[in-house]
């Protein structure tokens, strides 16, 4: 089992070779472009080995046992997300990720919010099941591109109006069981800054890494190049 430890991006929760300062950022994170609503993950390990097996078995094996010890890992591993800060008017909220109705009735279950439901239990912290709504349906995106997944997920969570005075200066940990690219976190993310949270973070048991973790820094660095050929004025 490949459990993440210090040090680690204070962003993105991804493991880090060496510690370069009180608060290092990786690669990815440090690009400006790349700045997200979210501000920090924490997971409990790489998607891979041991941890992806259990994960599978949880999320497409029924294995419901698995619960209450990924929800503990996950607790340990999120603890400085999990306290509340001293300025903190109110405990961080704990906020599932909603599957969308037709991926639920087919599952039964949703494998987030049973991991937050535990969480809360365990650690008291307080939980609201029904913040998110999922808008649209997302076919599986196996096999895409961190730009593709971001595409495809802009606007697909919205709020329920009911809760949006639950949200309004709070910060909300968003729960979730992997991350892949960070889109699904991220979109959901947005509609709880826009309904004025004070921040939101995310906390997963398991980090799929970047093929390279400046990965998407040079995919917008590249991007750039190209738009300013294009905007150069033609020689000759
Ligand atoms: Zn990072």
């Amino acid at each position: 089992m490949s459990f993440i430890r210090k040090p680690l991006c204070q962003a993105c929760g991804t493991p880090m070779l060496v510690a370069l300062d009180q608060e290092p950022l990786c690669p990815a994170c440090q690009e400006p472009l790349t700045a997200s609503s979210l501000s920090r993950t924490r997971a409990v390990g790489l998607y891979r080995g041991a941890l992806a097996e259990m994960i599978k078995a949880y999320k497409h094996g029924d294995r419901l046992d698995l619960v209450p010890r990924l929800a503990s890992w996950m607790l340990a591993s999120g603890k400085d997300l999990m306290d509340q800060a001293k300025d903190e008017p109110e405990a961080p909220l704990l906020v599932p990720i909603p599957l969308h109705w037709r991926r639920q009735l087919k599952r039964r279950y949703n494998q987030a919010a049973l991991l937050a439901s535990a969480i809360a239990k365990t650690s008291g912290a307080p939980l609201c099941q029904d913040v998110l709504i999922r808008q649209h349906f997302v076919a599986s995106q196996k096999g895409q591109s961190a730009d593709q997944r971001f595409a495809n997920l802009y606007g697909a969570f919205g709020l329920r109006e009911k809760r949006r005075a639950l949200i309004k200066g709070r910060r909300i940990i968003l729960v979730d069981d992997v991350r892949t690219t960070g889109a699904t976190l991220q979109a959901a993310a947005e509609p709880l800054i826009e309904a004025g949270a004070r921040q939101v973070d995310a906390l997963v048991i398991a980090l799929v890494p970047a093929p390279s973790s400046s990965y998407l820094a040079s995919e917008s660095r590249q991007k750039d190049d190209d738009a300013s050929q294009f905007d150069a004025p033609i020689q000759d």
